[in-house]
């Protein structure tokens, strides 16, 4: 098992007044801390991101110092941050507080929303073709204080209120069930987050997208499609060996059957890989019966072994038609943070390729 650093954050409120009253203090000291930790925005203490228990005026100084000799362990150092100043996409690098690995986060705002795209895991073991997270392998599973963390450390750098949150950023979340669960139900009940403007996205472990359909919540659950043929898919995203096209979908319709929710397709596109027409109509005839819109995402030129390209808008244009002439809903990713290397995984790599590993760990005056 991992050992985590000692936080709150990460714990819900019930929690929280569990290990306040263990330190001695009255159980109603808790439910301030849980105020101040999720629902009052607090930039955290000492360089890293955690509970910074000295700024939670309303609690008297002794029962701050306790808490904070406790609980004050920082869980994340936030690193460099980037701001597409085009349309304000702000990517964070941030260190585990414990142990250094680095991770990344988005801050996403348009008109209408502000949402964030949170990690779930440093580094990932799935591996797919196109994806610069895959080419480093996994470091470890985040906590659920270091998933919610992530979000924490987003506000505190948004003037708006976040309103959704996408968990698409390192990571297989399904892979780290327990702690992404905990994280999903702390952002909703907590963060005050709807469980509707919560998306998590899966590259498809058939079973535990079984075990996930028995909780029963409201989430959308995106999966990582990107072909429609066995033989393609194996080549994009390696998991497709252990769990083949007709077992995924077989799942994907009964998790739609049992959460009376339509679930979202995510399709990267790749030029004259997966993006003919051929594929579209093989795509459709995929979906057919499955309560899907599909999420089609231009890919976004990493450092891949591969040398994958964008297809151009035309043949974007000829894919999404296919699908929608097929009754299908599309939606199309817009580009984000184009300038600020925002594609998942992109920012980490390009880090650990100008930091050599071994001043990776821990940085300057923290731990
Ligand atoms: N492991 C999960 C979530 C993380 S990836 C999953 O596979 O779904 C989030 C989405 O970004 C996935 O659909 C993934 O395939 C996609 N993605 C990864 N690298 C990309 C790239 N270079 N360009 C476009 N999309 C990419």
């Amino acid at each position: 098992m991992q050992e985590y650093p000692q936080t709150l954050i990460g714990r819900t409120t019930a929690e929280v007044r569990e290990a306040v009253t263990a330190a001695g203090l009255p159980a109603y000291r808790g439910s301030q801390v849980g105020e101040w930790l999720y629902r009052r925005t607090l930039p955290g203490e000492g360089g890293g991101f955690g509970a910074d228990f000295a700024a939670m005026t309303d609690l008297p100084q002794t029962a701050r110092a306790e808490l904070a000799a406790r609980f004050g362990a920082p869980v994340l150092i936030p690193g460099e941050q980037r701001t597409d100043r085009r349309d304000e996409t702000v990517k964070i690098l941030a260190r585990l507080a414990d142990g250094g690995h680095p991770i990344e986060c988005v801050l996403l705002p348009d008109e209408r929303r502000v949402s964030v795209c949170l990690s779930t895991q440093a580094g990932c073991p799935m591996a797919c073709a196109f994806c610069a997270t895959g080419t480093q392998g996994l470091t470890r599973n985040l906590s659920a204080a270091e998933i919610v963390a992530q979000f924490l450390l987003l506000q505190s750098r948004s003037a708006r209120r976040i309103s959704h949150v996408v968990l698409m950023g390192m990571g297989e979340p399904l892979l780290n069930y327990e702690n992404t669960l905990k994280a999903i139900r702390i952002l909703s009940a907590e963060c005050g987050i709807a469980m509707r403007h919560i998306t998590l996205s899966t590259v498809g472990i058939v079973p535990q997208m079984d075990r996930l359909a028995q909780e029963n919540l409201q989430i959308t659950l995106a999966v990582s499609l990107h072909a429609p043929t066995d033989e393609l898919r194996r080549r994009l995203v390696p998991v497709a060996k252990t769990y083949p096209l007709d077992r995924l979908m077989d799942t994907c319709r009964r998790y739609a059957a049992h959460t009376h929710r339509r679930l979202t397709f995510e399709y990267v596109l790749l030029r004259e890989v997966n993006d003919r027409p051929e594929e579209a109509r093989e795509l459709a005839a995929l979906l057919r019966g499955v309560p899907a819109a599909v999420n089609l995402i231009p890919y976004n030129p990493t450092a891949v072994a591969e040398p994958f390209q964008r297809p151009g808008p035309e043949r974007i244009a000829a894919f999404r038609k296919i699908l929608e002439q097929a009754g299908l809903t599309v939606t199309q990713r817009k580009e984000r943070g184009r300038q600020i290397a925002a594609a998942c995984g992109q920012l980490v790599t390009e880090a650990t390729r100008r930091t050599p590993k071994k001043t990776l760990p821990v940085l300057a005056g923290v731990a």
